[in-house]
């Protein structure tokens, strides 16, 4: 059986997050994205563990996941929690996310109780602990030995674990002796695995990616997808797959163009600076004379160790994809959340069937026949990675034109400066 799962999303408490993330909307939303494994987020915010547990049942047939009570949807939960770390180290304060997925309710409830000693769980759905990577790591694996740990989007400047701000330069450095538990590694929108694999030192982790989603429509946009016997179907099953890299079972992952990340290249958003960091070193911004922020695609550039389009031979097939909303948007020039966007959405679900389904499978002259020329062509422009992008910097998402109507601008800065 096809089986698309995103681990890492969040609950309404977490903060920033829409009030409208319940259990039911998060299967229905599951349901039309054509995802089958989701996770619940946020596991230990006592409000929203209480929600959960009130709500999914243990799977009968497939051990370590859960089904909304009542449901006959090809839909399982799986208990996560993304949490921060923080410690002291060489007298910086080092903030990190990590993303645990745990197989029952007692280990979570004996988790928090753990944790809630460094931190206190009912302020956000993703908890700020102050405890270093490596001891939380240990608490972990001493609640429960499959526990599944892995860090979150990695590269990200401020909280990624080797992100610029982190100023890690290995998974090694920031687990010590407690990186024997760490197996795979969550990419983050900015950057995707052909990037990651110019970096031989993570050939040894699986490259996993999950939306961390805050509202309900960024639900996929960047997932898992496995292939797994649904008999076989488990925790055990799903994480063992990502623990072996097997690529018989964990067949791909969806991706964001890394470009559209909010953090692929150098700049200050303040300003409008954006910066290439493959053709420009500017650590200060020409406009303000702050500091920028280093990005991703900088920082994998610093640690890169092999050409560019190298291909580790066990590496885990990707594709990149764009959210139907996004493309629909883009095609008929209306924002993502308008009532406009929201009817051709339906439409297409509805004789379609699922988002995942109509982004990668559907005919394009079908899609075409039931939405527009524009519509039908975006998409197939992304299948066909024929899109222009802007890239994202310093927190502000990149641009992308789906029909490549626009070419790059220069920076503004550097409009000024011509
Ligand atoms: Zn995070
Ligand atoms: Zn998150
Ligand atoms: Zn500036």
């Amino acid at each position: 059986m096809k089986i698309n799962a995103d681990f890492h999303i969040h609950s309404r408490f977490s903060r920033a997050c829409s009030t409208n993330i319940n259990p039911y909307n998060i299967e229905d939303t599951a349901f039309n994205k054509g995802i089958n494994v989701i996770g619940t987020g946020d596991f230990t915010h006592p409000l929203w563990l209480k929600e959960i547990m009130e709500n999914l049942e243990p799977s009968k047939d497939h051990q370590g996941l859960f089904k909304l009570k009542n449901s006959s949807r090809k839909i399982w939960f799986i208990l996560s929690v993304e949490v921060a770390t923080i410690q002291e180290e060489n007298g910086r304060s080092k903030r990190i996310h990590h993303v645990v997925m745990l197989p029952d309710f007692e280990s979570v409830d004996s988790l928090n109780n753990i944790i809630s000693k460094f931190g206190n769980l009912s302020s956000d759905g993703r908890p700020q602990l102050t405890i270093s990577a490596d001891h939380f790591v240990e608490e972990v694996f001493k609640v429960n030995r499959n526990a599944f740990v892995f860090p979150a989007h990695i590269w990200t400047p401020f909280f990624g674990a080797l992100g610029a701000t982190t100023g890690f330069n290995s998974i090694k450095d920031v687990y010590k002796d407690q990186e024997k538990h760490i197996f795979a590694l969550e990419t983050g929108l900015s950057s995707d695995p052909p990037m990651n694999w110019l970096i031989s030192e993570l050939d040894k982790y699986t490259l996993i990616s999950n939306s961390d989603m805050h509202s309900l429509p960024k639900m996929g946009r960047e997932m898992n997808l496995f292939e797994i016997d649904e008999k076989d179907l488990s925790y055990n099953s799903i994480v063992n797959a990502i623990k072996e890299k097997d690529s018989k079972k964990l067949k791909k992952t969806i991706e964001f163009f890394p470009e559209e990340g909010k953090y692929h290249f150098d700049g200050h958003r303040q300003c409008s600076v954006s910066i290439n960091p493959e053709t420009e070193h500017i650590k200060i911004c020409p406009i303000c004379g702050k500091k920028v922020v280093i990005g991703v695609l900088h920082r994998i550039i610093d640690l890169a160790d092999r050409p560019v389009n190298y291909i580790p031979k066990d590496a885990i097939p990707y594709q990149h994809l764009v959210p139907l909303a996004e493309v629909i948007s883009y095609a008929i020039k209306k924002s993502s959340s308008s009532q406009a966007v929201a009817k051709e959405y339906n439409k297409l679900i509805l004789k379609f069937n699922t988002e995942f389904n109509i982004l990668v499978n559907v005919d394009i002259e079908k899609i075409e026949e039931n939405s527009s020329k524009e519509i039908a062509e975006s998409i197939s422009n992304v299948r066909n990675n024929k899109v222009t992008i802007i890239p994202g910097y310093d927190g502000v998402f990149g641009k992308i034109d789906l029909l490549n109507e626009e070419k790059p601008k220069p920076a503004f800065w550097k409009q000024k400066r011509l």
